[in-house]
C-alpha cells in the first residue's frame, strides 16, 4: 500500500490531473509502491503555464525585500524539515541519511545564494557619445521557466532548478523526475509555499514515465515559456536542447559525465583511497560528478589499487534507512542491469575485478578502450582503475571522452596538479581533491556533451536574465 498520495501543484493549489490519472512512484530498495501521484497531460501543463504567466506580473514587480525574506525563510523551513527529508529520499530513490543530509544543506544553502542575489545591483550605467544621454544596461527577469530535475540528488537539483529563476524574477513551471516526482519536485514547492511564495509563482506537474516526451514538448513549445533548465542524461539533454532551439528558448543544461580522478605518483595514498572511494560511490556511484575511471600513475598503481579495493569491499550495504548504510540500492532495477551488463561485458572481454559483487560495488582494473565500461556514463557502483605511464598519458585519457563534467588531480604539488588543471577540458577541475563537490556561490556546469549554461551564484542570475540597453535622452 502507497503511503504517499499526492497531486499536481498549479496556482498554489494541490489538484488532480484533468483527466484524473495516477502513476505509481516505487521505493526502489523494496520495490513497492512508495507513492501514488497525478499524472499530467498536456492540458495540465497548460493550466500550468496559465498560473505562472498571471503569477509573473506580481511575482516580477515583489519588492526585493520581500522575494529575498521568502527565499531566507525557504532555507530555514527547509532545515526544520530535515527529518522528514531523510525519510522521503531513503524511501523514494534509496538515498542513505548522509546524503539526504547534505542534499539539505547544500539546497538550504542555494536558497540563501539566490535570496543574496536579489538585492545586487540589476544594471550598469555605460559610457555614451551624446551628450546628456543616460545609457544603461539592465537586467531584467525573463518570464516563465522551464525546470526538469533529475531523481539522483533531489532537493538539490529541484532547488538548483527554481532557486536562480525565482530570484531573478521569474516564475516556474517544473517537472520532476518521474523516480522522484515528490523529492525532486513536490517537496521543495511545498517548503516554498510555507515560507509565503504567492500562489503561481512555482508549479509543479509530475508525469507518468510514458509521457515524459509530450509533456516536455508541451512545456517547451509553450509560446508564454521563455526559458527552459534541464539536469539530467546526455541523452535527454540533447531532445530538450534540441527542442529548446527549435522554439528559440535559451537553455541551461546540466548532463552527464565522464570523470577521472588523477591519483599522481606523490600523491598521499591513504588520503588518494578515501578520496576515490567516496568520488566513486557517494550515493552508490549515481551523481553526474562521480569517477568512472581513476589514472593511477605505474609507480604506485598496485599499492593503491589494493587498498582502494579492501576500502571498497569493507564498505556497509544494504537498506537505505538503516544508519549505518554507506551503499544504497541503484534507482531501478532497469539501471541496475545496465550497470551489471557493463561489468560483466567487461568481464568477459578481459578486465579484472579487484572488489564487487553481492552488493559491494565494483572495482575493476585490466579495462581496454574498446569496452563499453570505459566509454559510457556508469552512473552506478562500478569504477575503472587505469594505470598510466605520465602525467601526459593521464590528461589524453581524461580528456578522451565526448564528456566534460569534472575532474579531480591527487597531488601534493599544486603547481603540477594546476598546469595539468589547465590541459583538463571540463567545466569543474579540483586540484588535491576529488571530483564530488559543489557550493551554492560557484559557477556549476560543464563542456562538451555535458552541456552548457551554469548555474550558481551570479552565473545563475545571468542564466534567466535577459540584459537590454536602456537609454535616456536629456533633451
Ligand atoms: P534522465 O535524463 O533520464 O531524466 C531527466 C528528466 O528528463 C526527467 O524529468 C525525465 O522525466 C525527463 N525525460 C525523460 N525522457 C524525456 C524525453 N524523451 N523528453 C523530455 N524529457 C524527458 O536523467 P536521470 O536518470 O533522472 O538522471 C541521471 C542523469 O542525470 C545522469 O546522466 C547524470 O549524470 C545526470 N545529471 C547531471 C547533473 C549535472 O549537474 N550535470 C546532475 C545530476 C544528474
Amino acid at each position: 500500500m502507497a503511503s504517499e498520495k499526492r497531486e499536481l501543484i498549479i496556482g498554489g493549489e494541490n489538484v488532480p490531473a484533468l483527466d484524473g490519472r495516477t502513476t505509481d512512484d516505487l521505493n526502489p530498495y523494496t520495490g513497492e509502491v512508495y507513492a501514488v501521484v497525478a499524472a499530467a497531460g498536456t492540458a495540465d501543463v497548460a493550466r500550468a503555464v496559465d498560473a505562472a504567466e498571471e503569477a509573473f506580473a506580481e511575482w516580477s514587480a515583489t519588492p526585493p525585500s520581500a522575494r529575498r525574506r521568502i527565499l531566507l525563510k525557504a532555507a530555514d523551513v527547509l532545515e526544520s524539515r530535515t527529518p522528514e527529508a531523510i525519510a522521503l529520499m531513503a524511501q523514494e530513490v534509496g538515498g542513505v541519511a548522509g546524503w539526504a543530509g547534505f542534499n539539505v544543506m547544500l539546497a538550504a544553502g542555494m536558497l540563501r545564494e539566490a535570496a543574496a542575489a536579489v538585492t545586487q545591483p540589476v544594471g550598469e550605467v555605460l559610457t555614451t557619445e551624446k551628450p546628456g544621454q543616460l545609457s544603461l544596461a539592465v537586467r531584467e527577469p525573463l518570464g516563465v521557466v522551464a525546470a526538469f530535475s533529475p531523481w539522483n540528488a533531489p532537493i538539490i537539483l529541484s532547488t538548483r532548478a527554481v532557486a536562480a529563476p525565482l530570484a531573478a524574477g521569474n516564475t516556474v513551471v517544473m517537472k520532476p523526475s518521474e523516480d522522484a516526482p515528490i523529492a525532486a519536485g513536490l517537496f521543495i514547492a511545498d517548503v516554498l509555499h510555507e515560507a509565503g511564495l504567492p500562489a503561481g509563482v512555482l508549479n509543479v506537474v509530475t508525469n507518468a514515465p510514458s509521457d515524459a516526451a509530450e509533456i516536455a514538448e508541451a512545456l517547451i513549445a509553450d509560446p508564454r515559456v521563455r526559458a527552459v533548465n534541464f539536469t539530467g542524461s546526455t541523452e535527454v539533454g540533447r531532445i530538450v536542447g534540441t527542442l529548446a532551439a527549435q522554439h528559440l528558448k535559451p537553455a541551461v543544461l546540466e548532463l552527464g559525465g565522464k570523470n577521472s580522478l588523477l591519483v599522481l605518483d606523490d600523491a598521499d595514498l591513504d588520503h588518494a583511497v578515501e578520496a576515490a572511494t567516496f568520488s566513486a560511490f557517494f550515493n552508490a556511484g549515481q551523481i553526474c560528478m562521480s569517477a568512472d575511471r581513476i589514472l593511477v600513475h605505474e609507480s604506485v598503481a598496485e599499492e593503491f589499487t589494493t587498498k582502494f579495493a579492501a576500502k571498497v569491499a569493507s564498505l556497509p550495504h544494504g537498506d537505505p534507512a538503516d544508519p549505518g548504510t554507506v551503499i544504497g540500492p541503484v534507482i531501478t532495477p532497469r539501471s541496475a542491469d545496465r550497470v551489471a551488463a557493463l561489468v560483466a561485458e567487461a568481464v568477459e572481454a578481459g578486465a579484472r575485478v579487484r572488489a564487487g559483487g553481492d552488493g559491494v560495488p565494483h572495482v575493476l582494473d585490466g579495462v581496454t578502450p574498446q569496452m563499453r565500461i570505459f566509454t559510457e556514463e556508469i552512473f552506478g557502483p562500478a569504477v575503472v582503475v587505469t594505470t598510466v605511464a605520465d602525467d601526459d598519458e593521464a590528461v589524453a585519457i581524461a580528456n578522451d571522452t565526448e564528456h566534460g563534467l569534472t575532474a579531480g588531480i591527487l597531488t601534493e604539488d599544486a603547481r603540477r596538479g594546476l598546469a595539468l588543471a589547465r590541459r583538463i577540458r571540463t567545466g569543474i577541475v579540483h586540484v588535491g581533491n576529488q571530483t564530488v563537490d559543489d557550493a551554492p556561490q560557484v559557477p556549476f556546469g560543464g563542456v562538451k556533451a555535458s552541456g552548457y549554461g551554469r548555474f550558481g551564484g551570479r552565473w545563475g542570475i545571468e542564466s534567466f536574465s535577459a540584459t537590454r540597453w536602456v537609454t535616456v535622452a536629456s533633451d
